[in-house]
């Protein structure tokens, strides 16, 4: 319940502090204003869409999800993935042509804003700080490494009060846009291919694949389909040949505490009935 509270505070800051930003930033004319607001949005939305999907993701399975909700925990983070690319894309064609084609900005406007957002960010990162959550505390840190940005559009105001360098305002918008991206892109990548049902990363199949093998009364290992719902839930498909099929029970036991040491916890193991198969390794070697 109170991490929800503190989570909806932060989602609630973000977001209404994104929209100044796109504001101000047409107003002062100034594309790293625009460009940290993309970044901010996409912060807000990851929040706001976590925090909803995370509560249809935590209900049992039922009748039309037989694997239950977990894979609604994933639509969140690729939905804030899929803005935070386009969004930074659209910074980035904007303002290619704007570093040689400089406009001049408000600066002022840059300074203030500035360090409103840095007490913005200290206030978010105070809120969630509270809470005792994992995704609570990545927040609060990733609240204060933020500031960064905003240190740097107090930087480049301050330059250009002195200088007419307004090439550094469109410069800094694609600094933050790449930053953006080298986060969203794997990010993304790495949600599709659980959607995909990509080996999880944490499983090194070829070692598993040995280890079963090695298990006492296992002779061959015809199938073995390892996934994940959510990136944290592993499930597991086995087929295998036995040498004394009567002590089936007993060797799926053992293969069950090998497969815990992987974070497996929902597995399928039986014998291999596909005749062709049983005849290629059951049957084979006698
Ligand atoms: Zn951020």
């Amino acid at each position: 319940m109170k991490s929800s509270k503190n989570m909806t505070i932060a989602f609630l800051l973000n977001f209404s502090f994104a929209i100044l930003e796109f504001v101000f930033g047409l107003l002062f004319n100034s594309s790293a204003v625009l460009a940290d607001a993309v970044h901010d949005t996409g912060d807000a939305l990851a929040i706001g869409l976590s925090t909803f999907f995370e509560q249809i993701s935590n209900k049992k399975e039922d009748g039309n999800y037989t694997l239950g909700y977990k894979r609604y925990s994933l639509l969140g983070a690729l939905l804030t993935s899929v803005i935070l690319i386009f969004g930074s894309i659209m910074v980035i064609i904007e303002n290619v042509p704007k570093v040689f084609a400089p406009e001049k900005v408000n600066y002022d406007g840059m300074l203030v804003l500035g360090i409103v957002a840095i007490v913005v960010n200290l206030a978010a990162s105070r809120v969630v700080s509270h809470g005792h959550s994992h995704n609570e505390s990545i927040l609060s840190l990733h609240f204060l490494e933020d500031i960064l940005g905003w240190v740097a559009v107090i930087l480049v105001s301050i330059v250009l009060r002195f200088t007419d360098w307004y090439f550094l305002d469109p410069l800094l918008s694609l600094l933050i846009a790449g930053f953006i991206l080298s986060q969203a892109l794997p990010k993304c990548w790495d949600n599709i291919k659980i959607f995909l049902d990509h080996v999880p990363s944490d499983v090194d199949l070829s070692r598993l694949y040995g280890e079963v093998l090695a298990v006492e009364n296992v002779q061959a290992v015809t199938q073995l389909n390892v996934w994940t719902t959510d990136g944290l839930e592993k499930f597991a498909m086995i087929h295998i040949c036995l040498e004394n099929p009567a002590l089936l029970a007993e060797t799926q036991n053992t293969l069950r505490q090998e497969l815990q040491a992987y974070g497996i916890t929902k597995a399928t193991i039986q014998t291999d009935e596909s005749q062709e198969k049983h005849e290629e390794c059951c049957l084979g070697g006698e």
